[in-house]
């Protein structure tokens, strides 16, 4: 038996052993480490899954993570689906900070940070943009004072996804101001600290998934230093590429035209076994071979990434992925018709009001991560090597 065969029994085995039947094809709709917080059998797999690092596959045992290779991540993943079984651990911490603190941490600021984001007991969140600094990021303003043992955080976040839930923020801020670049550090803070003030941002799908975050002489310990003072921009560049990675590796994993050709059989109905509207089969049709192309491309992507590191070529499959997204969820509407104005009222069902906000959230995946100009900008400069941008 080959090496990989005997890994894939041995996942076999685990899996029957320890992921609980009741959960067969029931993924939580948030993940432990986003704010999840779990009871029972879900809250029995969470710390199973944890504790064995396999919610982070291939990041290193001594940090509590899987160890595996590329090749055994790909027959969990096999393992996991055929077995109904899901990972409900995610969040920034696993797709961007853990990947980064594993590029450039200390090995104490590793051991401290990196278990609890395995087993999903952290949920941690982002701050970097600032009222006036969104695309031109180097423009931050909230300042970090140095006082020798401590710094004194005082200014303000924004759009910061999920700071009203998280525990832990890393960010990026200003601790010296006669210079751009080069006077920014990456810090990370606990939010429970005294002076942060957090406040909804009410959002037009009628959600509020980001935040404010002000900061009054906010007081964290140097040790939440990653990497040297005023060396932080380069940190947090990097970062981002594991962003643009995992928005466009999670793109790939759901790139499909789900729900369009069931959509299409409710509302449009059917002239035999084909579709009664001609023009629209042909959309549905596109899209769905946009949807296998960009998954493929992805997991090329996504498995280059695992040897070379994140690219900054990553940008381009970030703009693909937001304008096919945002194609699917404007045909899921058409399709819809009048059902498509559904906000609220008994006679739309879940599933339209669902469909309708999903429509909205779309706007923003142009914009979250690097807008495409952005990201745009950022190929022809560091993939094209064009002059001027
Ligand atoms: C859903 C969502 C979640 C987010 N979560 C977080 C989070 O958790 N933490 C966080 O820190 N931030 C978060 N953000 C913020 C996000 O990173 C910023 O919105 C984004 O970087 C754009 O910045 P801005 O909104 O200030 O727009 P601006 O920078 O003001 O840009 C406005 C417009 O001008 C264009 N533009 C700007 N500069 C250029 C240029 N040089 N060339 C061409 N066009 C340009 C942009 O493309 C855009 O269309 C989130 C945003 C969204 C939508």
């Amino acid at each position: 038996m080959s090496d990989l065969s005997a890994f894939r029994a041995e996942v076999r085995t685990w899996l029957q052993e320890n992921f609980p039947p009741s959960l067969q094809n029931k993924p939580p709709s948030n993940q432990a480490g986003r704010g999840a917080k779990f009871e029972g059998d879900m809250e029995t797999w969470r710390l199973r899954l944890g504790e064995k690092g396999w919610s982070t596959p291939t990041w290193p045992v001594e940090y509590g993570g899987g160890g595996l290779s590329d090749k055994q991540a790909k027959v969990l993943r096999e393992e996991m689906r055929a077995a109904g079984a899901f990972n409900p651990i995610g969040g920034f911490g696993t797709a961007m900070f853990g990947p980064t603190l594993l590029d450039v941490a200390t090995e104490e600021q590793k051991k401290r940070y990196l278990p609890p984001i395995i087993r999903g007991d952290v949920h941690w969140c982002q701050g970097y943009s600032e009222p006036g600094a969104g695309s031109d990021l180097a423009s931050l303003q909230s300042f970090a004072e140095d006082r020798g043992d401590y710094f004194v955080i005082n200014g303000s976040k924004i759009w910061t996804s999920g700071a009203k839930e998280a525990d832990w923020m890393y960010g990026i801020f200003r601790t010296d101001k006669s210079k751009k670049y080069e006077g920014i550090s990456f810090i990370c803070l606990d939010m429970k600290s005294e002076g942060v003030e957090v406040k909804p941002i009410m959002l037009i799908s009628g959600q509020s998934p980001f935040n404010e975050v002000f900061f009054t002489d906010v007081v964290v310990p140097k040790e939440n230093l990653i990497g040297e003072k005023n060396k932080g921009w380069a940190i947090g560049k990097h970062l981002l590429l594991h962003e643009r990675q995992g928005i466009a590796g999670s793109g790939a994993m759901g790139a499909t035209a789900y729900g369009l050709v069931e959509a299409a059989r409710d509302y449009i109905g059917m002239n035999g076994d084909r579709l009664a509207d001609g023009a629209l089969r042909e959309r549905i049709a596109r899209q769905k071979m946009m949807a296998h192309a960009f998954s493929q491309t992805a997991r090329r992507f996504t498995s280059e990434a695992a040897v070379h590191g994140p690219s900054p070529a990553i940008g381009i499959l970030k703009v693909a992925w937001a304008k096919m997204n945002q194609d699917r969820e404007e045909l899921m509407i058409e399709i819809m018709g009048s059902r498509g104005l559904a906000w609220k009222g008994e006679e739309f069902n879940d599933e339209e009001l669902g469909h309708v906000r999903s429509w909205l959230r779309s706007k923003a995946n142009s914009i979250e991560g690097g807008s495409n100009e952005v990201n745009l900008n950022l190929v022809a400069k560091r993939v094209l090597g064009l002059k001027g941008y």
